[in-house]
């Protein structure tokens, strides 16, 4: 897939460049990882994405966390930022909603789901599925909104918890099933959700997938972070 990148966002993001990842993390990190400040939460805490791999290869994007008490997927989001694929330009969001993972709720600091917030067929939902006032309400999905316009990703996969399946709906089939088969998840063809993320992407960007990667509860070992690292790898080369 081509990526559409025009000048001008990208000098934007050259600017929003904060730190090298070395001097942001403990961990190594892959040869030319950078780090960027993508904005902030209604609470103020920084959403940062990581790129790794090939500027100039496929555009993928990660997001390990959205609902902020499903924090399984963060784990998985540092390991692939260790990774350097020479053909991918893979970005990493590990936490795209940091209040509620601060707060251990599924929602933003708002109150509102942020996968209930997105503009395709956005109805007003109350209770745990609060989808917020009015569509891209919140901070946080508009963060999310403008990198995944700005990226076109080839794929986005969004980490949730704790089904324990693929939650396929309505992108690529083949690459769901290449992530399902090496994650050792069950593939499970869903409906598409109102205001989701997903939904959203599969409708609004065509010839793109986005799918969720519902893990099992409690955090991954070490052996699921790998192998859910070689899904990821596995489904942003297929078919
Ligand atoms: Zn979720």
């Amino acid at each position: 897939m081509g990526r559409i990148a025009p000048a001008p966002a990208l000098a934007a993001l050259a600017l929003a460049v904060v730190v090298s990842l070395a001097a942001a993390s403990a961990g190594p990190a892959a040869a030319g990882a950078r780090v960027v400040l993508l904005g902030r939460s209604w609470d103020g805490r920084a959403i940062r994405a990581v790129e790794v791999g090939n500027r100039s290869g496929t555009p993928v994007l990660v997001v390990g966390c959205i609902h902020g008490n499903e924090t399984g997927g963060i784990a998985i989001a540092h390991a692939l930022e260790r990774v350097s694929p020479r053909d991918l330009d893979l970005w990493i969001v590990p936490v795209l909603n940091p209040d509620g993972v601060a707060a251990d709720t599924r929602q933003n600091a708002h109150g509102v789901d942020l996968n209930r917030n997105f503009p395709w067929r956005w109805r007003p939902m109350s209770g745990v599925y609060e989808s917020g006032p009015r569509p891209l309400s919140e901070r946080e999905a508009r963060i999310a909104r403008a990198l995944i316009v700005r990226l076109h990703p080839h794929l986005t996969v969004w980490f949730h918890q704790h089904l324990d399946l693929v939650w396929a709906s309505g992108g690529d089939r083949r690459i769901e099933k290449a992530f399902a088969r090496v994650a050792g998840l069950p593939y499970h063809p869903m409906p598409q959700l109102s205001g989701s993320a997903i939904a959203w992407q599969n409708n609004t960007l065509p010839g793109t997938t986005a799918f969720a990667a519902e893990l099992p509860a409690g955090q991954p070992s070490p052996a699921a972070v790998a192998r859910y690292t070689r899904a990821v790898l596995a489904a942003a080369h297929a078919p």
